[in-house]
């Protein structure tokens, strides 16, 4: 039977709970993405060195979590840009080549939204996109994501997820049994799992052995 690969993704990267749940990744040689947020890197920056240093990928999430389709075309620049110069920082700070530049729309709100006052709708998601693959943005290659929608993203310069754990919104028994019944999660497509770093240590634990206990094996997609 064919392996079902994960790929890793913790969003709202780094607080005060980012160390431990890397600790643990690594006791398991589980490789992930860090969706940072630039305001929480300025924070935080020595977790996020830590987090290169050890082999993580780090992505960037905005500077303060925005809408994107509620902020003008200047300010998504700015979101975008001051987070890539703290991105750049910590990797010259940790001395580790930055090999790819990844992006996350907070809330995967690509910015076209039903905003129709206040931007053009799909104009400003289009202009966005340019933005991003200006700067070097781009997705790596995530293979055997069979999923028909997602095939319809693949251009696209951001990262989105194919499973969200939804452990924000829900308590770890539910979150667990969701992962054991999610069509997704049971189906022969590859997926790119989303996790929270709100969550608790040992939620985040919890839910990553009930996805190895569903036969998948976290892999880095191919960063070339
Ligand atoms: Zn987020």
């Amino acid at each position: 039977m064919k392996q079902k690969i994960g790929y890793l993704t913790i969003d709202d990267v780094p607080t005060r709970c980012t160390k431990r749940k890397l600790d643990y990744l690594i006791s398991k040689n589980i490789p992930a993405i860090l969706f940072c947020r630039g305001e929480l890197i300025r924070k935080k920056i020595n977790i996020v060195i830590y987090a290169i240093k050890k082999g993580f990928i780090i992505g960037n999430h905005s500077y303060n979590h925005p809408n994107f389709s509620k902020i003008s075309l200047e300010e998504a620049k700015e979101q975008i840009e001051k987070t890539d110069k703290l991105i750049e920082e910590a990797y010259k700070k940790a001395g580790v080549k930055r090999q790819i530049k990844l992006f996350r729309f907070p809330f995967g709100d690509k910015g076209n939204g039903d905003f129709e006052k206040l931007i053009p709708k799909n104009k400003h998601a289009k202009e966005i996109q340019k933005i991003l693959k200006k700067l070097g943005y781009r997705q790596p290659k995530f293979t055997g994501i069979t999923y028909r929608w997602y095939k319809k993203l693949k251009k696209d310069a951001d990262v989105v997820w194919t499973f969200d754990s939804c452990e924000y919104e829900l308590p770890l028994r539910k979150v667990l049994k969701r992962i054991d019944e999610s069509p997704r999660i049971n189906s022969k497509s590859n997926d790119i799992i989303l996790i929270h770093d709100f969550s608790t240590p040992k939620t985040f634990s919890k839910i990553i052995e009930k996805l190895i206990s569903k036969g998948i094996k976290f892999k880095l997609p191919n960063l070339k």
